[in-house]
């Protein structure tokens, strides 16, 4: 008895010391995968503990033997957090998204008002929510944008120390959807964050949401729209939507109350401090509590923004994100732009002029992407090689002089 657990401990001490150092000495790569794959180990008993069957875990696991450095440094950078609200705005509300917004809206007119019937949610916040989520599906058809999302959870689980505990428990809950047969294990994809399908859930979203509004058994975010569609209504109804109501109003502000940012009262009383709204409109009389907010800084629009803002932020917890959404869904209700641009370093380009820089930059073999006149970090990318090209600072930007010295030079 004694000998065998001496034996045993002389195990334990080659495995936990003496087997990694010679892994060391073989290349940093093998002990990384070394390292996974004891994490590997230890997250398969976990995941038993939580109610995963063996089973499961082989079924989602198989061939994921090591982390994925691209979501590591997918993972460095996040638009909601770098970005200028201008840019952030320029690719993603603009002519091609209203106008593809207004499109989807007549196509599926008949989920989306049963959508609204059912939870509360108007047409145009759905499809603005869409939009910004996966370019109206657009993001599905592109493979290289969906990732396994056990291999990007357990990278994230295994290697980001800040997303770690999130990582472990959105992990088990894919495991889970997996368990529950609504999708195989080769659907189980989306972005190095762990978002799926149309409308983007992480895995335990859609467990507390998914939606089956089509009813053919499945809650298939992934590919059926209406479903997605309807997932994404049942989140912000949850989180206390309220039917008939918008997100917030833009609105001018007198220089006494300006100081007033961030501060909550009804909108009443907002408007009896001097507050209106823009271009003469008026506001509903109305009880309803609104946050004052300069999304852009002082120099930039003014919003009050009232409840069903901040449930857009339980989507994704960013104000540039809800503001975002709540100005697209308002134009592909024929709403127009903000009254008060946000400020830029630069006039925007027309669309047309937009389009002809990205043709410029394709003709100098630096732009391979579509002529969309949607400026994005592709576009942003080709420009800076442009700059670094002619000699200027590459600042990224489709300022209307670059496009001059663009053309001077075709
Ligand atoms: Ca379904």
């Amino acid at each position: 008895m004694k000998r065998r657990l001496l034996r045993s401990l002389i195990l334990i001490v080659i495995a936990t010391i003496v087997a990694p150092l010679f892994v060391s000495l073989v290349s940093p790569q093998a002990y990384a995968d070394a390292g996974f794959r004891k994490w590997k180990r230890d997250f398969a008993a976990y995941s038993q503990r939580k109610g995963i069957r063996k089973s499961t875990f082989n079924k989602a696991f198989r061939g994921i033997d090591k982390p994925d450095p691209e979501v590591l440094e997918l993972a460095r950078y996040q638009p909601e957090f770098r970005q200028k609200l201008w840019m952030y705005f320029d690719s993603r509300v603009n002519e091609t998204s209203v106008e593809r917004g207004q499109q989807e809206k007549k196509k599926w007119a008949r989920w989306l008002n049963l959508i609204e019937r059912q939870y509360g949610v108007s047409p145009n916040i759905i499809l603005a929510i869409w939009s910004m989520e996966s370019t109206y599906g657009e993001a599905m058809k592109r493979p290289r944008s969906l990732r396994s999302i056990v291999r990007s959870l357990s990278t994230l689980a295994y290697a980001d120390r800040r997303r770690r505990k999130f990582a472990r428990s959105q992990l088990i809950s894919a495991l889970k959807i997996l368990q529950s047969g609504q999708i195989g294990v080769d659907q189980l994809r989306g972005s190095w964050a762990g978002a799926m399908g149309h409308t983007q859930f992480i895995p335990s979203s859609y467990l507390a949401f998914g939606q089956d509004i089509d009813k053919d058994g499945k809650k298939d975010i992934w590919n059926s729209i209406p479903d997605a569609m309807a997932t994404a209504a049942n989140l912000l109804k949850r989180n206390g939507w309220r039917p008939g109501r918008t997100w917030g109003y833009e609105v001018r502000v007198p220089k006494s109350v300006r100081s007033q940012a961030g501060k909550t009262r009804n909108l009443n009383s907002w408007a009896k401090l001097g507050i209106k709204r823009v271009a003469g409109r008026k506001f509903p009389p109305s009880n309803d509590r609104a946050v004052l907010m300069f999304p852009a800084g002082k120099s930039g629009p003014a919003f009050l923004m009232l409840r069903n803002f901040f449930v857009l932020k339980r989507y994704n917890n960013s104000n540039k994100y809800a503001l975002a959404v709540g100005h697209l869904a308002d134009q592909i209700g024929g709403a127009g732009e903000l009254i008060h641009a946000i400020p830029r370093p630069y006039p925007k380009l027309p669309l047309a002029q937009r389009k002809e820089l990205q043709r410029l930059l394709r003709a100098m073999g630096l732009y391979d992407k579509d002529i969309d006149g949607n400026i994005g970090s592709g576009t942003r990318a080709a420009i800076r090689r442009a700059q670094i090209q002619m000699g200027l600072n590459p600042t990224g930007f489709e300022s209307p002089g670059f496009l001059a010295r663009l053309r001077k030079r075709s």
